[in-house]
């Protein structure tokens, strides 16, 4: 029972009546409030000034009928007291919206049915209150809802439903899924794991397809029987172009970023590594040896005369002659071998896994084939340059790559100095512990 105290309008014109109300009520007890008038005018009066929670009124009033009771009573449950034999006037009340009705007896014995038909009154209108904000919110919400009985005919869809396939609420109600999408209207792509949520591509009643975020719910009564299966549908066309742009997107950022390291170690001129990356490289290609003992050579080459080739040529033919020389260079070495440009028109080359030997008989063929190879440049006539080299290979004991490089530095100039055009060999010494 409601500890609560309700407020009852009570409209009754007759004396005795509303007397015979008032001992019920204090005899049974009912724990009610009563606010007792006698007309439509007073009731109005009442209902606009009281918080009320139900209305009991009798049909016939002096200034008018329980009908404008009813129609003054806005959301309140009201109890239409009847005369006998009036069946007709009950059923125009309930039509105009009463809870309940009691017909009068001349001895009040209607009235012990009072407290019941109240309570039960009150109790379905807030159920009532409760359905219809239901309705409004499933019908109203952003997202498409359709409910679908355990047969599989839809019983309800919404309004987002109905706007974004087209449909009609009588053209889809009492179909199944599966006759408004057949086989070719509907498919499913895989959107994520979680299977409750798939992407599911539904065509629209004007034959357009739709990308739909689909979850579904199955909905059980507290027996743990199926009562409903729920499915609220999201457009994600806009999402997936979105991603989909996404993806592209950084696709050209990976692209880019890839493209400024490579850039970020390449020379500019001759498109070999720069000085910086071999400096990394030759650190690397020294530890590996030390760690594997196994040797590796370094060779080093300078152009001869190069300063005469831009004096007699220009500075331009000089850089193409640059470019001509690198690649050459670059295709007589394996592809695990690294040419760099140290500085001005002296290239640098790691070889890994080779020892002096080999690497003298590499810096043989560099330096042959391009005594041999004039290069053409424009019209004139083709520009023959040689280079000196310097070969020094890596001691598994020798400790550092400064090491290496001072050995190859100094066969070149060994080169240089005993005329040019030729290939001098040296083992990097150890370093003094
Ligand atoms: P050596 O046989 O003793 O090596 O004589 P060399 O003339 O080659 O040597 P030197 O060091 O006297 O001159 C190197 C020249 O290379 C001078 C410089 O202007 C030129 N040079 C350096 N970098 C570039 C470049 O990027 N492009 C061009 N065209 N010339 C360059
Ligand atoms: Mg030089
Ligand atoms: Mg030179």
């Amino acid at each position: 029972m409601n500890a609560e105290r309700l407020r009852i309008l009570v409209v009754e014109d007759d004396v005795v009546d509303q007397l015979a109300v008032r001992r019920v009520v204090r005899d049974a007890p009912l724990p009610y409030d009563l606010v007792v008038v006698s007309s439509v005018a007073e009731a109005a009066n009442a209902l606009a000034s009281a918080q009320l929670d139900a209305i009991v009124t009798d049909f016939a009033l002096g200034d008018g009928s329980a009908l404008d009771v009813l129609s003054a009573a806005g959301d309140l449950p009201v109890i239409v007291v009847t005369g006998a034999g009036d069946q007709e006037k009950a059923t125009s009340a309930l039509k105009a919206g009463a809870s309940d009705y009691l017909v009068k007896d001349a001895r009040h014995g209607h009235l012990s049915a009072l407290g019941g038909a109240i309570d039960r009154a009150i109790r379905m209108k807030a159920q009532d209150r409760r359905v219809k904000m239901l309705v409004h919110v499933l019908t109203h919400i952003g997202e498409a809802v359709s409910v679908c009985a355990p047969d599989g005919r839809m019983v309800f869809v919404n309004r987002a439903f109905c706007e974004m396939y087209g449909w009609t609420e009588r053209e889809v109600l009492g179909k199944s899924l599966a006759s408004v999408w057949p086989a070719g209207a509907c498919s499913v792509y895989a959107d994520g794991d979680d299977a409750r949520s798939q992407g599911t591509v539904l065509a629209t009643k004007d034959g357009r397809h739709l990308a739909t975020g689909l979850t579904q719910s199955a909905v059980h009564d507290d027996a743990g029987k199926l009562i409903a299966t729920v499915r609220i549908m999201r457009d994600v066309s806009e999402r997936n172009r979105i991603e989909r742009e996404l993806r592209l997107a950084n696709g050209a950022l990976e692209r880019s970023r890839a493209a400024f390291e490579e850039l970020a170690i390449r020379d500019e001129l001759t498109g070999l590594y720069n000085r910086r990356e071999l400096s990394r490289r030759l650190e690397m290609e020294t530890s590996r040896a030390l760690r594997t003992l196994r040797p590796f050579s370094f060779l080093l080459l300078d152009v001869d005369h190069f300063k005469s080739v831009n004096d007699r040529y220009g500075h331009s033919a000089g850089d193409e002659v640059l470019r001509r020389v690198s690649l050459l260079i670059e295709g007589e070495l394996r592809i695990t071998d690294t040419a760099a440009r140290y500085g001005g028109e002296e290239i640098a080359v790691i070889l890994p896994d080779t020892s002096a030997e080999h690497a003298t008989a590499v810096a043989q063929r560099l330096r042959e084939r391009l005594e041999a190879e004039p290069i053409a440049i424009g019209s004139g006539a083709p520009i023959t340059v040689t280079a000196s080299f310097g070969v020094a290979t890596l001691a598994c004991d020798a400790a550092s790559p400064q090491a290496v490089f001072a050995a190859a530095d100094e066969a070149l100039y060994e080169a240089k100095a005993t005329g040019r055009n030729r290939v001098v060999t040296r083992v990097a010494m150890r370093k003094a512990a």
